[in-house]
């Protein structure tokens, strides 16, 4: 039987929602093809492993093995400390199953390459520019798709050139949306009314990543497109997100109970066609693999604006990505061994 480590924790801003898809995923994985290894990451980047290190981080503990890495002879990967000193872990492919820094960003798909073992999803470069909601616009632009007006900059910058950068973002009119280039699940995210939430907002930001973008906040509603596949892309009927709050944050997530999801979404059929063409585009642009959610909002006057993709979107009880997925005809299990298959193919494809 081939070993499937599903990695999960770890140091980003998205800890929590990571251990509640790490949940779904290992239930979803056949347990007659592959032997799960769950690999959990705690909040200081310690990496352990056994059957209860899940319900260790749930509950801020580590119930595990220590993990190491051996870079040299021929058993290189991972290793386990068990009472008897390290042993191989033998490890056939990855489910990187982290949201945000060092898991979505292309350190741990780095990592992986350098132990030659396949894994899940995007590779490098797919998932570092993918994370960076900068990088991302500008590649996106690049390619003509449809992208809103925002601005980057950074701390540094943010302090020199305050009163520049300010009259820049105020030219887009409120509200705004300001963010930490680098995350997800809305962490860090608010909206700003007026010039003191901006003030208040980038500082806030500023907690969470040295890069800032601020965006023109668009009156619109929410459509999110779920894609699978590596070459052949598989591309999910569009859903709606009605958020419980002002917007969809990270309340609205995870912790309220008020937003709605509607699947599908009710648009006209060229207004799905065009997302799902937009989605496609969005996950070649960015040399994807495997899957990718794509965020959208589709405004009153009729107008189509990419919001972002995600290279490891949540897997969680409420989650967009498998949802879509399931309302078009593949359930949990298939598509989690589907993603496993297609890690697999990607590998043999590059050597
Ligand atoms: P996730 O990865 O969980 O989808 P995220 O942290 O990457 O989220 P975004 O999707 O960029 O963040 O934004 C979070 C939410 O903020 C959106 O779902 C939407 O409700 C609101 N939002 C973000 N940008 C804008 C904008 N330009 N105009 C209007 N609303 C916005
Ligand atoms: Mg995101
Ligand atoms: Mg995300
Ligand atoms: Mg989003």
């Amino acid at each position: 039987m081939k070993n499937v480590a599903v990695i999960f924790g770890g140091r980003s801003g998205e800890h929590e929602v990571s251990l509640q898809s790490a949940k779904y995923i290992m239930d979803m994985i056949d347990k007659e093809i592959y032997n799960v290894i769950p690999i959990g990451i705690t909040k200081d980047g310690q990496w352990f492993t056994g059957p209860n290190v899940r319900e260790g981080l749930l509950q801020g503990e580590v119930f595990g093995h220590p993990l190491s890495i051996r870079l040299f002879g021929k058993d290189r990967g991972f290793m386990v400390k068990k009472d008897d000193g390290w042993q191989e872990l033998a490890i056939d492919v990855v489910f990187p199953c982290i949201h945000g820094s060092y898991g979505e960003d292309g350190c741990l798909q780095g990592l992986l390459e350098i132990l030659n073992i396949p894994y899940v999803g995007s590779g490098v470069l797919g998932s570092a520019v993918g994370m960076d909601k900068g990088m991302m616009k500008t590649i996106f632009t690049q390619k003509g798709l449809p992208v809103g007006p925002y601005i980057t900059f950074n701390k540094y910058q943010w302090e020199r050139e305050k009163d520049l950068l300010f009259e820049q973002i105020e030219s887009f009119g409120y509200p705004l949306f300001i963010k930490p280039a680098n995350l997800g699940s809305s962490v860090g995210i608010t909206k700003a009314k007026n010039s003191e939430d901006l003030l208040r907002g980038v500082e806030l930001a500023l907690q969470y990543d040295l890069k800032i973008v601020v965006e023109k906040g668009l009156i619109a509603r929410e459509l999110e497109c779920s894609v699978l596949g590596n070459n052949e892309l598989f591309v999910s009927t569009v859903g709606e997100i009605i958020p419980g709050n002002e917007f969809y944050d990270y309340n609205a997530k995870y912790i309220d109970d008020n937003s709605q999801i509607i699947i599908p979404a009710k648009i006209s059929s060229e207004v799905e066609k065009e997302i799902q063409r937009l989605a496609k585009a969005a996950f070649r642009a960015l040399d994807c693999c495997g899957l990718a959610r794509v965020d959208f909002f589709y405004d009153h006057q009729g107008n189509i604006w990419l919001n972002e993709i995600n290279t490891l979107p949540g897997f969680t009880r409420i989650s967009m990505y498998p949802k879509l997925i399931e309302a078009s005809g593949i359930k949990g299990k298939e598509l989690v061994m589907e993603l496993i298959r297609l890690a697999l193919e990607r590998k043999e494809e590059l050597d």
